[in-house]
């Protein structure tokens, strides 16, 4: 049969009609209907409610059927219908019972909802996938509704509380308990400020969870304006820092306890160099007297006492200034005073301190920075020449009698500056170049041999990384060392 009403109306409606007698077979359907299952209509019209209805649904089909027969219609409820290519499709249908001609008949409604259907599914997915991120990252996940006292907190928002996922209501006072009596003021108004200055909820409290334990949390939130007053609410995560803030705790008492115990060394340091300083004027002073025999003739023997007393005490107080100098820079109490410095001028300035010393040795200096006379570094000039200073002594002290010394500037086109001081000395064995700079290691050398502390270039390596350069070098036992400082071109002028 034909609905007695607009057939052109139900023709063209998106949603699908059907009509059907209370055996199921089906007398009329729109366009809108068979496309839902695939079908032509005069094809549907072929098929019985049943035979598109899935089995498991016809328990569900009577209970509407029953309810038709009651109150005359059925639905909303959602069901499948079995597509022409065998596929379920999920439908919402609603129907009432007419009468025609004395028969009575089903006249339904039908709706495609595979498109909610996937979208609710991929929200569920979705919603699970936050649930188990949240789990794994210990994060969790709160709104607040300020006015009306009403809350979300997400399933590990109730973990971090100890709690369960919805074992208590999720209330502005049930956050309150959780709190800390000795944090819970001050977080309740911080929270209201937030509320009231829009800024940013950004807080650290210790909470107590129903057992008893007491946790350390990280909460922040921002307040989101609804349209008016009443629906401003804040939206946040809390964290559980426990574990980060007893490490933290560790590591800030270490600190202190390091502070401290440098200070005393610091102490000990300045007063056993007093200490210490005081005798050994006094030894240098008497010896340099004896050995000068102000008061009267020495046997050779006792000249030669004098002399040693005299020399190992200027070893001694060497010793001590250079140990005082360590600990300084250990401090960072170094100012650095960061210029442009052109290294062709320090060198000029280095030069008469070794150059009594070169003539002793009778080495021959050969500058081979022709062409980079204008090169300059960002460096502190005085550290600067301290360090060149130590670094040319020892290709002295440690060259042959009659050796060379090359001084060579490379890696300027680099935009690198790398001032290299090669000597044709007796060189660093293989195994012993990783203590060179080692404090106080001479590697074997006694002072007896060739004056020295040990100690020269640990302070020009921590000079030189002060100063954001690097240093290094290349030795090879028997034949000499090139030792080499490097740091950023300041500018490179041309000549
Ligand atoms: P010092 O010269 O007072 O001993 P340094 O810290 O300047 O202390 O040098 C550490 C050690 O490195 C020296 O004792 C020496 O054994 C070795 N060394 C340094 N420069 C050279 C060099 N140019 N040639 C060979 N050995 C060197």
């Amino acid at each position: 049969m034909e609905p007695h009403f607009n057939n052109l109306l139900f023709e063209a409606l998106p949603i699908g009609l059907a009509i059907c007698d209370m055996e199921g077979k089906l007398t009329y359907v729109n366009p809108a209907f068979a496309e839902i299952l695939g079908y032509s209509v005069p094809e549907t019209l072929e098929l019985s409610y049943w035979e598109i209805t899935p089995i498991e649904f016809e328990q569900q089909e009577q209970e509407q059927l029953n309810s038709l027969k009651k109150i005359g219609r059925y639905g909303p409820y959602e069901k499948e219908y079995i597509h022409k290519d065998g596929q379920r499709i999920p439908v919402r249908l609603s129907g009432v019972l007419i009468n025609d001609d004395n028969q009575e008949l089903i006249w339904s409604s039908v709706e495609d909802i595979s498109e909610q259907v996937l979208s609710q599914e991929a929200l569920r997915f979705s919603e699970a996938n936050l649930a188990e991120a949240q789990k794994v990252a210990g994060l969790g996940s709160w709104t607040l509704n300020i006015f009306s006292g009403e809350a979300y907190w997400s399933d590990q928002r109730y973990r971090i509380f100890g709690y369960e996922p919805g074992e208590v209501e999720p209330t502005i006072n049930n956050f309150k308990k959780s709190l800390h009596p000795d944090d819970r003021y001050r977080v309740i108004s911080e929270l209201m400020d937030a509320f009231k200055t829009q800024k940013i909820f950004n807080t650290e409290c210790q909470i107590v969870q129903p057992g008893g334990g007491e946790r350390t949390i990280h909460i922040v939130g921002k307040t989101v304006q609804g349209d008016d007053q009443k629906g401003s609410y804040m939206s946040g995560t809390v964290m559980d820092i426990t574990e980060r803030k007893i490490v933290e705790n560790e590591l800030i008492r270490a600190k202190e306890e390091a502070e401290t115990a440098n200070q005393t060394k610091s102490k000990f340091l300045a007063n056993m160099s007093h200490e210490l300083r005081t005798p050994l004027n006094a030894i240098i002073g008497f010896s340099d007297t004896m050995k000068a025999q102000i008061f009267g003739h020495l046997n050779d023997k006792y000249l030669e006492y004098a002399e040693d007393i005299n020399s190992s005490g200027q070893h001694l107080l060497q010793l001590v200034n250079d140990i005082l100098d360590l600990e300084k820079l250990e401090n960072e109490r170094t100012k650095l005073r960061i210029e442009e410095v052109s290294p062709k001028k320090i060198l000029v300035e280095i030069i008469p301190y070794i150059n009594e010393l070169m003539k002793e040795r009778h080495i021959k200096f050969v500058d081979l920075c022709d062409g980079h006379e204008n090169v300059a570094v960002m460096v502190d000039k005085i550290k600067f020449k301290q360090v060149l200073l130590n670094i040319f002594t020892n290709a002295i002290k440690y060259n042959i009698e009659d050796g060379k010394i090359f001084l060579g500037c490379e890696g300027v086109d680099m935009g690198i500056t790398r001032i290299t001081i090669e000597d044709t000395g007796i060189g660093i064995h293989k195994d012993s170049q990783a203590q060179v700079f080692e404090a106080f290691n001479r590697l074997g050398f006694d002072d007896a041999v060739v004056k020295g502390t040990g100690i020269g270039l640990t302070i020009s390596k921590h000079l030189v990384e002060l100063m954001g350069g690097r240093i290094g070098f290349e030795s090879t036992k028997g034949k000499g060392s090139k030792f080499w400082v490097e740091f950023p071109c300041a500018t490179v002028k041309e000549l």
